[in-house]
């Protein structure tokens, strides 16, 4: 039995050569072949220079992956399925925030578990603040309720899994991935485990508020078109309102004789109106947008540089 650890990396100098020894600790002696595929994601730091020096240094089995600029943390788990050769494969980060032991722990459960085809871990405590956790609460019930997939919520990108599942994953080739949608997607049996993410080894975090916000709307915009429905439930909302508005209106012109005051009522509608009308194009141009990368076809990375032990 081979497995591999993805490891994505984006500025991680300080981290990759520790992460390197945590996993060899990890696996040496425990009856697993295994391959790190280190995936660096143009990194404008010293972490290519320190991957090289893990691979020449030949510790333990490396590949390592390096792209040609900043792709982003799912191009980078994307690439690094690519060079997976392991019957298992694991996706971690290489901040030491997920222990390698519990690699182990998930690889065991595959073997003794044969009706389980992937082992994903899920934060039990996590360390964010209210206004966050909030709205993470908020996004997986959104998502749960717009989308036919349904993500659990809190689950990372922390997993291990069976080289079949690898294989539908990479037939998924779309250029803007959720891979939180993308597991949910192609199924198979999940056996979810809690953990605690330990805190980062060194640097920092490379999200934040807003790059969360949009992360959500990927997700969201990427696996339900109910947000496309909302125009037309709107302008039947408007259109019905309109018309008793105006039957109100005839109404009392003729039978009161009351002249209706027009001016506020106009600008006000107008606004209105006029909001919810950009409103829904602004969605609809969220999708035209998406299918217009989509249609480009372009490559979801590029490889500069490929190192590797076979
Ligand atoms: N990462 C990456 N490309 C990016 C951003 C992040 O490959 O553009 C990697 C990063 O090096 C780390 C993992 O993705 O190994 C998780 O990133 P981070 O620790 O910043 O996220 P968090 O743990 O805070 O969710
Ligand atoms: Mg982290």
């Amino acid at each position: 039995m081979k497995l591999s650890l993805v490891v994505p990396c984006y500025n991680e100098a300080e981290n990759v050569i520790p992460f390197q020894e945590a996993v060899i600790q990890a696996f040496d002696g425990c009856g697993y072949d295994y391959e790190i595929v280190f995936v660096d994601d143009g990194s404008t730091d010293a972490t290519l220079h320190n991957l090289k020096k893990i691979f020449a240094a030949q510790a333990c089995p490396v590949k390592v992956v390096s792209f040609s600029r900043n792709f982003g943390k799912e191009a980078g788990l994307y690439a690094g399925l690519h060079y997976a050769s392991g019957d298992y494969i694991s996706l971690i980060d290489a901040d030491l925030q997920q222990r390698p032991e519990l690699v182990r722990e998930m690889a065991a459960i595959l073997d003794e578990k044969k009706e389980y085809d992937v082992v994903a871990a899920y934060q039990d405590r996590r360390g964010e603040g209210k206004v966050l956790s909030f709205f993470k609460r908020c996004f997986y019930k959104i998502i749960n309720a717009l989308s036919k997939v349904s993500l659990q919520p809190d689950a990372s990108d922390f997993r291990t899994f069976r080289r079949s599942v690898r294989d539908s994953i990479l037939d998924l080739a779309e250029y803007h991935r959720f891979s939180k949608g993308i597991f949910a997607w192609v199924g198979y049996s999940t056996c979810f485990i809690p953990y605690t993410a330990q805190p980062r080894a060194n640097g920092t975090t490379k999200w934040n508020f807003w790059k969360l916000f949009n992360y959500a709307v990927e997700g969201i915009i990427g696996y339900s078109t109910a947000p496309l429905r909302l125009a037309t439930c709107l302008g039947g909302v408007t259109g019905i309102a309109a018309v008793i508005y105006l039957i109100a209106v005839v109404l009392e012109k003729f039978l009161k004789g009351i002249d209706v005051p027009g001016y506020a009522t106009i600008i006000v509608l107008i606004l209105l109106l006029g909001s919810v009308q950009l409103f829904c194009i602004g969605i609809i141009g969220e999708y035209v947008g998406r299918t217009f990368e989509q249609t480009k076809n372009r490559p979801v990375y590029i490889t500069k540089e490929i190192l590797s032990y076979e």
